[in-house]
């Protein structure tokens, strides 16, 4: 038995899960797919909003700025990349110019700071490689970007280090009400035939954070009361090379599409140029389009007339938990439970802050929440490339493995693979490496690094290569041994 069971380890049942490990509870983190952040946690725009955008009057508007300045913090205290660069919201003519207006009073009433709005030279002058016909724009130096992955995991393994069990590949597919708990049928989603049987779990409260399936978890306890529709968004992920494009987040004007393509720089030097928005009928179609990207390419040419999309090294999509609500669902919907459902953007922004909001509302229904005196919270992360020249030997000769270069393009080290093998939540397919150490993410893709990576997972891990999965459950890389007793690595 429980005392909390959270649906979804995206980076809301995260950041959920990191708040209520400090108190003396029970809680089980339960996700469907083999790793946390599968979801909408990783495949987005990867922008820490400064929050002049949601309405004042919606539950996104009252929690984006604390979340603003929450990731902030805990970037800091976990180690999570990240980087405050600011953003323009740019204007093309007149009408435009009046919805910065609109949005800068948003964003004062809901506690932004330092918003200016700056005209087109001035806008040049900041960054010379935008539009001759941008007339003005919005500035807000609180914006940034993040590592929306990192973070998701980095929250996660602390709860973890602290007591959270987290249960991957347990897909929610019942949940009942008895008495003073409910009871959740998890049906296992693995590839291992061994455990196809499903089993349950006990919890007296249940967190519903999963995602764009949030509705149809709401439905199963309480009568339907509002539709998720999936929205697609599609990329292009530049090559750093063509660098340096923009310094800050550059933001179409929002409009009915929502808040339009956006130019933004990566923590990783790279570029991001989308999304575009389209309502889809798949929960999981993450499927990339020509008429999408060619949609894209134009539109953000209008901002970045030199824009060459020929440097694109990965095109990938993400799938927003858009809602007939159009706002944050966050509320106690049944006995016990409690939505933090459709979570659409700014929702990476404001995880941190939709979790308190959400402990205190947990609070308020009767959760005893008594802080634990041995809470461990923190993180560090060695990254190689970032050592200072002079310090590199030392450090190789303490850990020769620092000294082996596993993805040359990032320069990720099998010191920093195998680190990553050794925290709360190791990972269990290339992928997982790649979200953890930055492996695969430069102009190769994984190409070279990628057989390196899958020996190392299995050789850490005491699996067989044949088990090891490229990404998502089922995801098996190779099908057959072609050479026994080959050749060994001199
Ligand atoms: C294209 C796009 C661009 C965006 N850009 C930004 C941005 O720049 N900045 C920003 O702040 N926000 C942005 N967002 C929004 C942000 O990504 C989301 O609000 C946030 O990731 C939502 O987190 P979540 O944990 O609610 O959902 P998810 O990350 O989707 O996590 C939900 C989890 O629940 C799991 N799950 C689902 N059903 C079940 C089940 N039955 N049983 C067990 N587990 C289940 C899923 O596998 C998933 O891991 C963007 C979103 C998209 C799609």
């Amino acid at each position: 038995m429980y005392d909390l069971a959270i649906i979804g380890a995206g980076v809301v049942g995260s950041a959920l899960a990191y708040t209520l490990s400090q108190y003396d509870l029970d809680i089980a983190l339960v996700e469907k797919e083999n790793d946390v952040a599968m979801g909408a946690t990783r495949a987005n725009t990867a922008i820490i909003h400064a929050g002049y955008d949601p309405a004042p009057d919606t539950l996104m508007g009252q929690l984006n700025v604390e979340g603003t300045r929450l990731c902030y913090q805990l970037c800091e205290e976990l180690d999570v990349e990240h980087r405050k660069t600011g953003s323009l919201v740019v204007a093309f003519d007149e009408e435009q110019r009046a919805t910065l207006d609109v949005l800068c009073q948003y964003g004062i009433e809901n506690g932004c700071q330092g918003l200016e709005i700056i005209d087109g030279s001035e806008v040049r002058k900041r960054e010379p490689n935008l539009s001759e016909k941008i007339v003005s724009a919005l500035w807000a130096p609180d914006a940034g970007v993040i590592n929306p992955w990192e973070f998701a995991l980095a929250m996660a393994e602390v709860a973890v280090r602290n007591g959270v069990a987290f249960m991957p590949n347990s897909k929610v597919t019942g949940l009942s009400r008895h008495s003073d708990h409910y009871e959740i049928t998890l049906t296992p989603t693995d590839s291992k035939p061994v455990s196809l049987d499903s089993r349950t779990i006990h919890a007296h409260y249940v967190v519903n954070a999963s995602g764009v399936e949030s509705d149809l978890i709401h439905n199963m306890v309480a009568p339907p009361q509002f539709t998720v529709q999936p929205t697609r968004g599609e990329y292009f992920l530049l090559d750093r090379t063509v660098g340096p494009l923009v310094e800050s987040v550059i933001f179409q004007c929002p409009g009915s599409y929502g808040k339009g393509v956006t130019v933004s720089p990566t923590i990783h030097d790279n570029f991001l140029i989308g999304p575009n928005s389209e309502i889809i009928e798949d929960r999981e179609d993450t499927a990339v389009t020509k008429k999408a990207l060619d949609e894209i390419e134009s539109l953000a040419k209008q901002m970045l007339p030199t824009l060459d999309v020929r440097a694109s090294i990965r095109n990938f999509a993400g799938v927003r938990a858009n809602s007939t609500r159009n706002d944050f669902v966050i509320e106690m919907s049944a006995n016990g439970f409690l939505d933090l459902a459709a979570i659409k953007s700014p929702g990476l922004t404001c995880a941190p802050s939709i979790a308190r909001y959400a402990r205190d509302l947990l609070e308020q229904d009767g959760l005893t929440l008594n802080r634990k005196s041995d809470w461990q919270g923190g993180r560090t992360v060695v990254r190689f490339k970032e050592i200072p020249e002079e310090d590199r030997e030392a450090f190789i000769r303490d850990n020769p493995l620092y000294g082996r270069v596993i993805c040359r393009c990032e320069t990720i080290t099998e010191g920093e693979i195998v680190a990553a093998m050794r925290r709360e939540i190791p990972p269990v397919s290339i992928d997982g490496v790649k979200r953890r150490a930055g492996t695969g993410m430069g102009r190769c893709q994984s190409g070279f690094c990628g057989p390196r990576v899958l020996e190392i997972l299995a050789r850490e891990s005491s699996r067989s290569p044949l088990s090891i999965e490229e990404d998502a459950s089922g995801s098996i890389i190779l099908t057959e041994e072609t050479k026994r007793g080959g050749c060994s690595r001199a």
